[in-house]
């Protein structure tokens, strides 16, 4: 690698506008929140007149400088398309690609870099789970086990498959507190069961799925376990291994990296034994115009040109989250959810969905305000300043079991305050007081 390559990635971090992010491993910063602020220029802004109160990174997290800086200096400095090339262009942006994987390994406790697949985000992969493992292997009288909970990206691609290969699929449902009813699971998950795919944390509901006793149970019964950690993996230290997870599927975009990076890992011999989803260059090793052979993994999963800018930058996200610690980040959301849980609950007319206890909650506040439509809720409070969600948040059947159309979701990552949590109470007080004042 050339020298201006080696010294992007000095082993004690890289220094760029906002500050050195520390890339070794154990590795900590301070958690100081008002530091942290600094590094996202974007909540600085004003919205409305107002200071900019962002309520919604379980939709999308906002990127520090350091990962906006990493984007513009891959292009500026190193950019060329990614293996085979010769030129030094080329093998440096190849490092820097292939270097992430290892960045994700090392987070998520993978045993090879190899096992970790770029993908555009968690419906990709989960899409690539259905159609490079499920869709050969399975077939009538085999099951898929999900649950009332998942976003719909880990619902559709079962449903279609169902469709497609006669097999059943088979819910877990939720009770009224958003957990999931364990009792039925054990009933549900046995000799059919194939694979269980099972959220982490609900975007909905902010509701901690205790995955390592689901999987369990699907072990013991012969299924593999498929987990959707897009809530998780960007907020609490995820590790596979005491996860017991077959595959794990998250996306960038909702941990201080780029849009359009996704990941798939897989346990090493599942890959190994599965089809690709997607034909093109890179992902062969010979083509004739008779027949082609598959790559090696993880490249036989990667069709075509990747998006190696944004992988390289997604990288410096990991550095950043894990400068931090994935153990501090959740520290700091569990008391923000403590407080959030206190002055939303103080907030007539206010009822937030999912578990009481915080600790069996991710940083999400799903609620609804007694006689105002959600959609007028976030509206009132956009005039405020308080970016917030409202919706479905593509988890209808969550919806169906509330036995409401929509809830206003607020979500909360690291560099939240309490502040910003009350703001949203006043707001909402306010927006009571309006359609209370302007009602019948
Ligand atoms: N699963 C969960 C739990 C999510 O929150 C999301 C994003 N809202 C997804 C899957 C889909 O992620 P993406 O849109 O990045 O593919």
């Amino acid at each position: 690698m050339s020298t201006s390559t080696a010294s992007h990635e000095s082993a004690d971090g890289v220094t760029i506008p906002g500050g050195r992010v520390a890339a070794g491993a154990g590795a900590r910063r301070p958690f100081d929140v008002a530091a942290i602020r600094r590094d996202f220029p974007i909540l600085r802004r004003q919205v409305e007149g107002k200071p900019l109160v962002y309520l919604d990174s379980a939709a999308t997290s906002q990127r520090p400088v350091q990962v906006l800086a990493e984007l513009t200096r891959f292009y500026r400095d190193h950019n060329a398309n990614v293996h085979r090339g010769v030129h030094t262009l080329s093998v440096e942006a190849t490092e820097l690609y292939e270097g992430v994987r290892e960045k994700v390994r090392a987070l998520i406790g993978g045993a090879s870099a190899r096992e970790v697949i770029f993908t555009r985000g968690t419906t990709e992969s989960i899409n690539l789970v259905a159609h490079g493992w499920a869709r050969a292997r399975l077939a009538p009288g085999d099951e898929v086990v999900i649950s009332e909970i998942e976003h719909h990206s880990n619902i559709v691609p079962w449903q279609m498959l169902r469709d497609e290969r006669g097999i059943a699929l088979r819910v877990i449902p939720m009770r009224s507190d958003g957990t999931l009813d364990l009792d039925v699971a054990r009933e549900l998950i046995g000799p059919r069961t194939r694979l269980l795919a099972i959220t982490h944390v609900s975007n909905a509901l902010g509701t901690v799925v205790p995955v390592r006793e689901l999987a369990d149970l699907a072990h013991e019964a012969g299924a593999l376990v498929l987990v959707d950690g897009a809530q998780s993996v960007p907020h609490m230290p995820v590790d596979v291994t005491e996860l017991g997870a077959d595959f794990l599927a998250f996306s960038a975009h909702k941990m201080l990296g780029p849009t359009g990076v996704g990941v798939l890992w897989g346990r090493m011999e599942v890959l190994e034994s599965m089809q690709p989803f997607m034909g093109g260059g890179d992902m062969i090793l010979t083509v004739s115009l008779e027949r082609s052979t598959w790559n090696e993994i993880p490249h036989r999963f990667e069709a075509g040109t990747p998006n190696f800018a944004d992988v390289v930058a997604f990288g410096t996200a990991i550095d950043y989250l894990r400068a931090l610690g994935l153990d501090a980040v959740r520290r700091h959301e569990l008391d923000l959810v403590d407080h959030g849980l206190a002055v939303l609950g103080d907030v007539p007319g206010v009822t937030v969905h999912g578990p009481r206890e915080a600790e069996r909650r991710g940083g999400v506040f799903s609620f609804s305000l007694e006689g105002v439509h959600p959609h007028d809720v976030g509206q009132t409070l956009s005039s405020e300043g308080v970016a917030v969600r409202a919706g479905h948040h593509c988890a209808q059947p969550v919806m169906q079991s509330l036995g409401v159309a929509a809830t206003t979701r607020a979500s909360v990552y690291l560099y939240s305050t309490r502040p910003e949590l009350d703001a949203l109470a006043a707001g909402l007080r306010m927006t009571a007081r309006f359609f209370g004042d302007a009602g019948p």
